[in-house]
């Protein structure tokens, strides 16, 4: 099975699809999991046309339930019927989803092939949500005309591989490498220690995603997605429009990049674009005149980190 840490943009269009931009959604792999955040109209049309192994996929994380956000979920989720997928779907968002979804399935009566399970998270607070032992997600308050949650996935890196120079140095037994892999240290002599760091390599250093989707320019955000590889900010307008986004709740790309400076994060990748902009010329010179590094999303876009 695949591991790496890529995310794609599926959609960075705000309220509509326009100019070729489809409505927000996002492919993240993070690690072995495959992971699809939003789920705006036709993002099922998108993960076609990027070839995106969508069984893969085994949790869904919903940020708001407008419908640039979430329209495409029951499209989706009858696709999946239609192909009798067997595995199980876990589906995150704030209340209320299950509602929503379950109003749509009892009208339309789907049935479905394989477990789906809605789970509402408080929107007030920070909520860690336990689903993998090296995959730590948080889910966070954004401020946004709507209860509106925000998403952190760390990877904890546990599994440590031994180096090979080691095994011939020390002549180490099937039961040393063990231990050592298991992260003992080495007794080589009475008094003798080498420590488990030197003995051993992590092929991944710690990893970490944030996404930030729709939110008007709120520095209490700033302790979740502190020191983030990657962050995704909301970027609805240019700074000349700053009073209509503070009047919308969403943001302008100055205040995106003001955040993650303040952040620390060492990327931002911009999107979720008022159909007022046909291009994104403004937004690019913007970008290349910042000190931080910002990259003017557009849909399709992988990016590893
Ligand atoms: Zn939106
Ligand atoms: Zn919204």
């Amino acid at each position: 099975m695949s591991f790496s840490f890529q995310i794609q943009l599926l959609g960075t269009n705000s309220a509509l699809p326009l100019y070729g931009r489809n409505t927000s959604s996002q492919y993240l792999q993070f690690g072995k999991h495959h992971f699809l955040i939003d789920c705006g109209e036709g993002t099922q049309h998108q993960l076609q046309r990027y070839q995106v192994k969508r069984n893969l996929i085994s949790h869904i994380f919903i940020s708001h339930l407008h419908g640039d956000h979430v329209y495409g979920l029951p499209g989706l989720l009858g696709s999946y019927a239609h192909f009798s997928r067997s595995s199980s779907l876990t589906i995150y968002g704030p209340s209320p989803i299950k509602k929503m979804l379950s109003t749509i399935f009892e009208a339309s009566e789907s049935r479905f092939s394989f477990p789906i399970y809605i789970i509402e998270l408080d929107h007030k607070k920070a909520v860690h949500l336990n689903i993998y032992q090296t995959t730590q997600i948080t889910a966070f308050p954004l401020k946004h005309r709507i209860p509106t949650i925000g998403y952190r996935f760390d990877y904890v890196p546990q599994e440590r591989n031994i180096k090979k120079e080691v095994i011939k140095q020390y002549e180490l037994t099937i039961e040393q490498i063990k231990r050592i892999k298991a992260g003992e240290d080495l007794i080589i002599r009475e008094g003798k220690v080498i420590k488990n760091k030197d003995l051993t390599f992590s092929k991944y250093g710690a990893k970490s995603y944030a996404y930030c989707s729709d939110t008007v320019y709120d520095e209490d955000i700033i302790p979740y997605i502190t020191n983030v590889n990657l962050l995704y900010h909301e970027t609805t307008y240019l700074s000349d429009l700053e009073k209509e986004a503070k009047e919308r709740m969403h943001s302008t790309l100055g205040q995106a990049i003001k955040i993650s400076q303040k952040a620390q994060a060492k990327k931002l990748i911009t999107g979720h674009y008022s159909s007022r902009y046909y291009n994104l010329e403004e937004f690019e010179a913007v970008a290349e005149k910042s000190s931080q590094d910002v990259s003017i999303g557009s849909d399709g876009n992988i990016y590893n980190f």
